[in-house]
C-alpha cells in the first residue's frame, strides 16, 4: 500500500515536470532532435529511431525516424516499462523474452523484435521520455551500445535544457522570465482554488530614465541595478522565485495571509538607498511596487500583468513608493483603452466639437475671449470629456490628428465670429508632442490663411512638460510659432514644478495660473503670498497673467486686486456650446459695460 503511494507521488511529479517543462506537442528545435536521431540510427543501424516523452495517459514522439506515428496510448508502449524501472530497458528479441512475448505490438503491428530504450533524465533524476530504438529483427546490444545510447539521451537532454532556458529564462540575466511567471501562476491556479495569493510587480526606475542612463552608460549599468534589487529582494524573500518580467521589471509571489504591505514598504525602502555600481558611477533606484491579493482561482487570469505593471507605474508617483491594485483606477484606464481605439472613428464621423469657456477681463469685467475646449458626443456613452481618453492619446501619434482637427474647427469658428461681428481671442490647448511634429507651424499657418483669421486671435495653451524641456527644435518652432504672431501661453503654471530657467527661454506671453494654486489663496496664506507675488514677478517679466478656476467672488476680488489680467472660472461661466457662447458673451459684456 505505502509502496503503491510513493509510486503514485512520484509519477505526480514526474508528469508535472513533463508538463512544467512544455515538453509534449512542443514543436521547437525540431532540427536539433531529429539530428540526435539521424545520429542514433547512423551507429546503431536500426529501423525506427524514437525520441518521446510521456505525461499520465500518453506517449509524443518529438522525432519518429522510420516510422510515421506520432504518438502512443502510454499503457501500450515499451516505453513506460523504460520509464518505470527508470534505467535501459533492452530488450534484445521480444518473441523469445517472457516479458513481451504476448506484448500486441509484437504479435500485431509493428512487431517489435529488437527495442532499447533509455530514460531522458532531468537534473534530479526523474524520467520524462525515452530515447529508444526499435527493430522488427533482433538484435545483439552490448554494454558499449548502452553507454552509447546513455549519451545521446543525454545529448536529448542538453537540448531540452537549452531550449527551456531560451523560452522560460530571461537571456541577459538568466532569471525566470515572464512566460515563467505564467507558467509558474497557472500552476498555482491549479490548487486550492480559495487561498490566496499576494502577487507584486515592482518598477525599478521608469523606461525613458533607463533608456536614457543606457545610452549614455551602456547595458551594464542596467543590469548592475537589476543585480543590486534581485539581491536585496532575496534577502528580504528567501527562498521565492524572482521573476525579470519586463525591462525594468521584477515579480514574485507572497502568501495572501502575509502582511505584505509592510513587507513591501521594508523593501520599497531598501531599494531606494544609493549604491555603488560596478563602473564607479552611483546609482539610486525609484522603483514602484504594484501589488494585488488574488485567489488561486485568478491567477490564471491573462491580464494580471497588465494590471500589476500600471500598480507599479502608479506607486512610482507614490511618496511610500508602493501601490495596491486599483480596480477603479483599472476600469477607467480599460475605458480610456477602448476610447482611444474609437477615435479615428470619432474623428471621420464629427463626433468631435469644441465648447468655450468664456475669459474675462479683470479689470473691466468684459469678455475677454474664450478658451476652446474638446468634447466627444459619443454614440452610447453620451458626452465625454477629454479627461477620460486625451492623456492616452497624447501618448500616441493620434494626438496630431485631435489637435489638426481641433485647430481647423477654431480657426472657421474665429472666422465665423468675425464675419459676425463677434471678433473673439481664442486660446486652445495642444500637448507637448505637437511640438516634436516637424510641420506643425506649416500647419498652424495654413489653418490661419485659410480661414482668413488674424494670427493675434489665436494663443495656443502649452503645458510645460519635461519631455521637451531643453530640445532646441522645439524652442525653434515656438519662436516661429510667435513670429507668425500668434499668441503663446503657458498652461497650468504652478502646478507642476516650474524649470524657470527654460520657461524664460520660451517666447510665452502669458501665464495661466492653475486652478489647484487660485482656489487656496483664502485658505492657505502661503498660496496668497506665491500667487501675488507671481502676478508681480509675471508683469516685471512682461507675461499677461491669467488666474483658472475662479469660482467665488471673494477669489475674483482678489485676483484683482493683485492686478491680475484675466480671470476664467465657473464664477463667470461652464464652458459652453457654441450658440449658448455667442449669448453669453454679447450680453456679458453689454450687460457690464452698461452698468452705471
Ligand atoms: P485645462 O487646460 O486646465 O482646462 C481647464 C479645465 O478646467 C477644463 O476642463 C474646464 O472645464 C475646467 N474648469 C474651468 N473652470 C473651472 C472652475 O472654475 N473650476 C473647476 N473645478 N474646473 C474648471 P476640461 O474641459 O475637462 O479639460 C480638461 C483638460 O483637458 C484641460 O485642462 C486640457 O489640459 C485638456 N484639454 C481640453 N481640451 C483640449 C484640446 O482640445 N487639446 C488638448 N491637447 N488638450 C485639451
Ligand atoms: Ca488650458
Amino acid at each position: 500500500m505505502h509502496e503503491q503511494l510513493v509510486a503514485e507521488a512520484y509519477e505526480k511529479r514526474r508528469a508535472g515536470l513533463v508538463q512544467e517543462l512544455g515538453l509534449m506537442d512542443d514543436d521547437s528545435s525540431q532540427e536539433a532532435y531529429d539530428r540526435i536521431a539521424r545520429l542514433a540510427k547512423r551507429i546503431f543501424g536500426t529501423k525506427i529511431v524514437l525520441i518521446t516523452f510521456i505525461d499520465t495517459d500518453r506517449q509524443w514522439f518529438k522525432s519518429h525516424l522510420g516510422t510515421d506515428m506520432t504518438e502512443n496510448p502510454r499503457d501500450q508502449t515499451f516505453c513506460t516499462h523504460t520509464i518505470e524501472q527508470n534505467k535501459t530497458l533492452v530488450v534484445e528479441d521480444a518473441a523469445t523474452d517472457p516479458r513481451f512475448s504476448a506484448h500486441p505490438l509484437v504479435l500485431g503491428e509493428p512487431r517489435i523484435r529488437f527495442y532499447a530504450g533509455e530514460p531522458l533524465l532531468t537534473h534530479d533524476g526523474h524520467p520524462v521520455g525515452t530515447l529508444c530504438l526499435v527493430d522488427h529483427r533482433p538484435k545483439r546490444f552490448s554494454q558499449d551500445d548502452q553507454d552509447t545510447l546513455r549519451d545521446l539521451a543525454d545529448l536529448v537532454m542538453t537540448q531540452v535544457r537549452v531550449d527551456r532556458d531560451l523560452t522560460y529564462r530571461d537571456a541577459a540575466t538568466k532569471m525566470p522570465n515572464r512566460i515563467q511567471f505564467f507558467a509558474d501562476l497557472k500552476d498555482t491556479s491549479r490548487l486550492h482554488d480559495a487561498e490566496t495569493q499576494w502577487v507584486v510587480v515592482i518598477e525599478l526606475i521608469g523606461l525613458q530614465e533607463s533608456n536614457e542612463a543606457v545610452r549614455a552608460l551602456g547595458l551594464g549599468y542596467l543590469y548592475d541595478q537589476i543585480a543590486h534589487a534581485v539581491s536585496i529582494l532575496r534577502s528580504g524573500l528567501g527562498s521565492r522565485t524572482i521573476y525579470h518580467v519586463g525591462p525594468t521589471h521584477l515579480a514574485f509571489c507572497l502568501d495572501g495571509e502575509s502582511d505584505a504591505l509592510s513587507i513591501l514598504d521594508v523593501l520599497s525602502s531598501e531599494l531606494r538607498k544609493p549604491f555603488a555600481t560596478s563602473s564607479g558611477i552611483p546609482a539610486k533606484l525609484a522603483p514602484g511596487c504594484g501589488a494585488r491579493k488574488m485567489t488561486n482561482a485568478e491567477l490564471s487570469s491573462p491580464d494580471i500583468l497588465r494590471t500589476l505593471l500600471q500598480a507599479a507605474r502608479e506607486a512610482r508617483d507614490d511618496h511610500r513608493g508602493v501601490a495596491l491594485y486599483d480596480p477603479v483606477a483599472d476600469a477607467a484606464q480599460k475605458r480610456s483603452y477602448s476610447l482611444a481605439l474609437e477615435l479615428p472613428r470619432a474623428l471621420a464621423e464629427n463626433e468631435l466639437f469644441l465648447v468655450y469657456q468664456p475669459r474675462v477681463d479683470a479689470r473691466t469685467g468684459l469678455c475677454s475671449g474664450a478658451e476652446a475646449l474638446l468634447r466627444w458626443k459619443h454614440p452610447t456613452l453620451g458626452v465625454v470629456f477629454p479627461g477620460q481618453f486625451l492623456p492616452l492619446i497624447t501618448k500616441t501619434p493620434l494626438i496630431r490628428d485631435v489637435t489638426d482637427w481641433v485647430l481647423r474647427s477654431l480657426c472657421k469658428q474665429i472666422a465665423e465670429w468675425n464675419a459676425a461681428n463677434l471678433a473673439v481671442h481664442c486660446s486652445f490647448n495642444i500637448s507637448a508632442r505637437n511640438l516634436e511634429e516637424v510641420d506643425f507651424v506649416d500647419r498652424l499657418a495654413a489653418a490661419i490663411t485659410e480661414t482668413g483669421v488674424t494670427s493675434a486671435q489665436i494663443e495656443i495653451e502649452l503645458v510645460e512638460d519635461v519631455s521637451v524641456i531643453g530640445d532646441e527644435k522645439v524652442l525653434a518652432r515656438l519662436h516661429a510659432v510667435r513670429d507668425l504672431g500668434v499668441v503663446i501661453a503657458i498652461d497650468d503654471f504652478g502646478s507642476g514644478y516650474s524649470n524657470l530657467a527654460y520657461l524664460l527661454q520660451l517666447p510665452a506671453k502669458v501665464l495661466k495660473l492653475d486652478r489647484s494654486i487660485i482656489a487656496g489663496i483664502l485658505t492657505k496664506p502661503t498660496y496668497a503670498t506665491a500667487v501675488a507675488s507671481i502676478i508681480a514677478m509675471g508683469h516685471q517679466l512682461g507675461y499677461r497673467i491669467v488666474a483658472e478656476g475662479v469660482e467665488t467672488d471673494e477669489i475674483k476680488d482678489r485676483l484683482a486686486d493683485w492686478g491680475c489680467d484675466e480671470l476664467q472660472g465657473y464664477l463667470f461661466s461652464k464652458p459652453l456650446e457654441v450658440t449658448a457662447f455667442e449669448d453669453w458673451a454679447r450680453r456679458f459684456s453689454a450687460e457690464i459695460s452698461s452698468r452705471p
